[in-house]
């Protein structure tokens, strides 16, 4: 691989790793602007000279989107920007954001060469250096032409992952409608980190290439409430869903006074202040009391967001509360740096057991008691154990939890047939399809709490899958039931006796018969299993007719009905089958998956040929 950076390796070595400019403690302690400038231009290119350029880029390896970082750096070096930003959008849609978010130190700068003798190439400054000369000298959303008009598809939640998900659909030519709770876009990124970590500017400019690519968005819009994923399926004709709701509901500590006015989470916290405005009571009307002495429980990102957040708005006291001890913490070590230089007291070894209150129930202590390390529990990290005896009070009016988030419930009790684990998290395969198709998910609401290059990654699989998908629903749509099911199905009539019934099963090496009633309707569903269970257990003569033990509980589709639709319904209702029926109403046959999985695979070659078409009919909106 050629390499272009003229300095010998020996001189690359010697150039010091580069800072940019930040703001000094002092003016942060009662500011929101940015901390960290930024590279400018002299510092990009000296800080990229240091790269070794590595034949086996293994920083590459560390990047959970395979950001060709080799090749972009070798672009600032020769100066080139343009190349530089456009080899980082191959698969990074939002560099400016992930320039300042990620976290660098335990990915590709972990990994980094230079790394293992000096400090790491920079190179989350780097991208960050990049999206922001983009933004200044070359905007994105100058360079998109008009979308094309494909099938509609619908993005529910505008975190990272929703915002990833959308644009990759909107190039390849889908209607896309990005739908929002809130009022504002942005997930995360706009209500849970602050400003003087990621200003809203930068976001903007990036919802900006959302509107240019025309994706239209629904704020204010709770999927679940407003409508159901059916009911955008089925009445608002969207032919496929990317879940991205992210977890945005909070853990408590479970200890007494969670209840007491000046005990919140941290995502109460930051939303307030960071999307309501809440620090500019009375301009904005959400006011946020908070006292002189602040606790806020956690060791990671959240909790370090919350303290800083405290510390701005006037705390003179805020404490991080965290019960093991500092190389545990999950937080990014930039991020506790500047924390304590912002003057915030970190408390290590320390767990909340009662949060105390006032006569009028307001907060007036947090009881602590003093931790020691045991040994390394299941993630690895040495399990605190109480110190006995060590309990003791500290005065604060304010006490935040940040101690985790699990996913908001509404859209998965409200989506019948979508497997949903342990924790609330939506199942998905390596696909990030759901149980039910056409439906999508990824980001926080699969992972649990994660990160926000993971959320990307997630959307920007689910975007190359939901193309997938569309293409063969395409032809799914084309294909009726009544051209694969199973078509020589008996049935049996309601007044059969039992013991007919069973024979015509084994004759017919057939598990179940859809039961008629006397007009020849399909009126129930009778198994093998249930028949010899129900007359075995309840000891019912074999003479009794059919009637008194089948279930009423059977599941039709029109012969008429597409594939498509049949697979859907099969998902809505957990079932891997149904009965056939025609216009009338009578059993013509029987749908199973396996009918819908063979047809699929029979007509593999129209699949790669409607691809083709199907890009060549999109080519038009891509990016000139
Ligand atoms: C305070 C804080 C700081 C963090 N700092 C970092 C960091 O420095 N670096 C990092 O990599 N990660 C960080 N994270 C984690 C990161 O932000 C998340 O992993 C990431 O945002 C997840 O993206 P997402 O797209 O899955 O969901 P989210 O960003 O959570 O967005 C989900 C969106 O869906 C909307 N929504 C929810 N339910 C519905 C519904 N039913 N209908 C319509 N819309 C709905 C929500 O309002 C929200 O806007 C931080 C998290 C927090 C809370
Ligand atoms: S591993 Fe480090 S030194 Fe090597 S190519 Fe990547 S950034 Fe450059």
């Amino acid at each position: 691989m050629a390499t272009v950076n003229p300095l010998k390796p020996k001189e690359r070595v010697k150039i010091p790793r580069q800072h940019p400019r930040e703001l000094g403690a002092e003016t942060r302690r009662t500011s929101f602007l940015e901390v960290s400038s930024g590279f400018d231009e002299e510092q990009a290119v000296l800080e990229a000279s240091r790269c070794l350029e590595c034949r086996d880029a293994v920083c590459v390896k560390g990047c959970p989107v395979a950001v060709d970082i080799r090749g972009f750096i070798q672009s600032l070096v020769q100066r080139d920007f343009a190349a530089a930003a456009d080899r980082i959008r191959q698969t990074n849609a939002l560099p400016a954001i992930c320039g300042r978010v990620c976290p660098q130190e335990t990915q590709c700068e972990q990994v980094c060469t230079m790394g293992r003798r000096f400090e790491p190439v920079a190179i989350g400054k780097l991208e960050r250096f990049v999206g922001d000369w983009e933004a200044r000298h070359r905007p994105p959303w100058d360079r998109v032409s008009a979308p094309c008009r494909g099938p509609k598809v619908a993005v529910v939640g505008s975190g990272p992952g929703g915002l990833t998900c959308a644009a990759e659909l909107a190039r390849l030519g889908y209607r896309v409608t990005l739908f929002e709770a809130l009022h504002a876009l942005g997930g995360v990124l706009r209500y849970g980190i602050p400003e003087f970590r990621l200003p809203n500017e930068v976001l903007d400019r990036e919802l900006r290439l959302l509107d240019a690519l025309g994706v239209e968005t629904r704020t204010n819009f709770l999927v679940g409430r407003t409508a159901t994923i059916d009911e955008l399926m089925d009445e608002e004709g969207f032919r496929a869903v990317f879940l991205a709701t992210g977890a945005g509901t909070p853990a408590f500590m479970g200890i007494p006074g969670e209840s007491l006015s000046g005990a919140l989470s941290a995502n109460e916290f930051l939303t307030r202040v960071n999307l309501m405005g809440a620090d500019r009571f009375p301009e904005n009307d959400t006011p946020l009391r908070l006292g002189r002495e602040v606790a806020v429980v956690g060791g990671g990102n959240t909790a370090l967001d919350a303290v800083r957040t405290a510390r701005r708005l006037g705390a003179e006291h805020a404490y991080l509360v965290y019960r093991r001890s500092r190389a545990e913490m999950p937080a990014r070590k930039e991020e506790v740096a500047h924390a304590e230089e912002e003057g915030v007291e970190l408390l290590f070894l320390k767990n909340p057991t009662a949060i105390l209150g006032d006569e009028r129930g307001r907060v007036r202590g947090l009881t602590c008691q003093d931790m020691t390390l045991g040994k390394p529990d299941a993630s690895g990290r040495r399990r605190p154990v109480p110190v006995p005896g060590s309990e003791h009070v500290m005065a604060v009016q304010t006490v935040i939890s940040a101690l985790g988030q699990r996913p908001n419930p509404i859209v998965q009790a409200t989506t019948p047939g979508l497997a949903v684990g342990d924790n609330g998290t939506v199942t998905v395969d390596a696909n990030q399809r759901t149980s039910r198709p056409g439906v999508f998910a990824g980001g926080d609401l699969s992972r649990g709490g994660a990160t926000v290059i993971l959320a990307m990654r997630d959307g920007r699989h689910a975007a190359a899958a939901i193309h997938r998908y569309l293409c063969e629903d395409e032809r799914r749509d084309a294909m009726l039931c009544r051209d694969v099911m199973t078509k020589t199905v008996a049935v049996c009539h309601e007044i059969d006796p039992v013991d007919r019934c069973a024979r015509t099963m084994r004759d017919r090496n057939v598990g179940f018969l859809p039961v008629v009633d006397a007009g020849g309707l399909v009126s129930g569903l009778v198994t093998d299993r249930d028949l010899a269970i129900r007359v075995l257990a309840e000891d019912l003569s074999l003479s009794m007719p059919v009637s008194t033990v089948m279930t009423r509980d059977v599941r039709v589709c029109r012969e008429t009905d597409s594939l498509r639709t049949a697979e859907r319904r099969m998902a809505a209702v957990k079932r891997s089958r149904l009965v056939v029926v025609d216009e009338a109403g009578r059993c013509v046959g029987v749908i199973s998956l396996s009918d819908i999985a063979q047809a699929d695979s029979r007509t593999q070659a129209g699949r790669v040929l409607y691809e083709v078409t199907q890009r060549r009919a999109v080519g038009s909106a891509r990016r000139t």
